[in-house]
C-alpha cells in the first residue's frame, strides 16, 4: 500500500514536471515570436526625487503579452529568456528601444531624464557587450550620461576581475551602473569599493516594512550609510505608501520609485503622466 502511495506520489510529481516544461516551452517559443514580430512593449515607471517629487528619470521595464494577450510577468520569461540563450537578443532589443525613448524625450526638452536600463549577467557578459552599446548611444545621438545600467549583486561577482574591465569601459561612455535588488544576493561588500558603482537599489522587500518593521528599518539606514560613505546614489524601489516615502526622505534617500508615484507606463501614458504633474 505504502509503495503504491509513494508511486503515485513519483507520477504526479512527473506530471506537474512535464506540464512545467511544457508551459516554460511555450513561454520560449512566445518569446521568439515577439521578437520576430516586434510585440515586446517597452514601459517605463517614472524615479522621483524624494525630496522635491520632481520627475528625475524613469527605469524600463519589459512587457510580454500570451497569444490571448493576457501579460506574461517578466520574473517567468526574463529567466527563460536567460536559459535559452534568447537574452541576448531581447536585451539588444530593450536597449535599441529604450535609446530611441530616450533620444525622443530629449528632443522634446526633458534633457534631465535618465534612463535606467535592466541587464541580465549572460548579455552584459557578451564580449561585445559594450562596443554594441557604444555604437547604439551613437546611433541614437544619446550621451552616455543620460543612461544607467541596472546589474544584480551575483552578476557583479561572478568573476569580478573580468567585470572591472568592463566596468571601467562603460564608465569611460559616461553611463552609470547602480546595483539593482541590493541587499537580496549572497555577495562580499568587497567589491563595492573595487567596482565603478553610482547607485544602490535598496530593494522593494526592505521598503515594504518601512516604517514600522524594526530589521527593514536597520537595513535601509544601513544601506543609506554604506552609500554615503562610498559616495554612491541610492534608489529606494517599490515605494507604495505615504508613510514609507516620509521615512525615505526623513533617512536622506535621494531618489524614489513605487507605486505611489506610478506603476511602469507606456510611452503615451508616461508623458501624460508628466504633463499632469507640469513636468
Ligand atoms: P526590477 O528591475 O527590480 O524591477 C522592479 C520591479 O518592481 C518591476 O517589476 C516593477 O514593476 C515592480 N514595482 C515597481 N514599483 C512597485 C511597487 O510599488 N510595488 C510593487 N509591488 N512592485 C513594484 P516587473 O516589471 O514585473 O519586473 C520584474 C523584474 O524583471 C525586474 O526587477 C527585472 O529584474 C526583470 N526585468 C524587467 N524588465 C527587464 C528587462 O528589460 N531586462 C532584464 N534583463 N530584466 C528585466
Ligand atoms: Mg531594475
Ligand atoms: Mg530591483
Ligand atoms: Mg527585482
Amino acid at each position: 500500500e505504502a509503495k503504491k502511495k509513494g508511486r503515485n506520489r513519483v507520477c504526479w510529481f512527473e506530471e506537474a514536471l512535464a506540464s512545467e516544461t511544457v508551459a516554460r516551452r511555450r513561454i520560449e517559443l512566445r518569446i521568439r515570436e515577439a521578437l520576430k514580430d516586434d510585440a515586446f512593449e517597452l514601459h517605463f515607471q517614472p524615479v522621483a526625487d524624494a525630496q522635491s517629487g520632481k520627475i528625475i528619470g524613469a527605469e524600463a521595464l519589459l512587457r510580454l503579452r500570451d497569444v490571448q494577450g493576457s501579460p506574461i510577468s517578466p520574473s517567468r520569461f526574463i529567466p527563460i529568456a536567460e536559459q535559452t540563450g534568447l537574452i541576448e537578443e531581447v536585451g539588444e532589443w530593450v536597449l535599441s528601444k529604450g535609446l530611441k525613448q530616450l533620444a525622443q524625450w530629449r528632443a522634446a526638452g526633458k534633457t534631465g531624464l535618465r534612463l535606467a536600463i535592466n541587464i541580465s549577467g549572460t548579455h552584459f557578459a557578451n564580449v561585445n557587450f559594450v562596443e554594441r552599446l557604444a555604437a547604439r548611444l551613437r546611433e541614437h545621438g544619446v550621451p552616455g550620461s543620460a543612461l544607467e545600467l541596472e546589474l544584480t549583486e551575483g552578476v557583479l561577482m561572478v568573476d569580478a576581475e573580468a567585470n572591472i574591465s568592463t566596468l571601467a569601459r562603460i564608465a569611460a561612455l559616461g553611463v552609470s551602473l547602480a546595483v539593482d535588488d541590493f541587499g537580496t544576493g549572497y555577495s562580499s561588500l568587497a567589491y563595492l569599493k573595487q567596482l565603478p558603482i553610482h547607485r544602490l537599489k535598496i530593494d522593494r522587500s526592505f521598503v515594504s516594512g518601512l516604517p514600522a518593521h524594526p530589521g527593514d528599518i536597520a537595513i535601509t539606514r544601513s544601506i543609506l550609510h554604506l552609500a554615503q560613505t562610498f559616495g554612491f546614489e541610492v534608489t529606494a524601489e517599490g515605494v507604495e505608501t505615504q508613510a514609507q516615502l516620509d521615512f525615505l526622505r526623513e533617512a536622506g534617500c535621494p531618489a524614489v520609485q513605487g507605486y505611489l508615484f506610478s506603476p511602469a507606463r507606456s510611452p503615451a501614458e508616461f508623458d501624460a503622466y508628466l504633463n499632469t504633474r507640469g513636468e
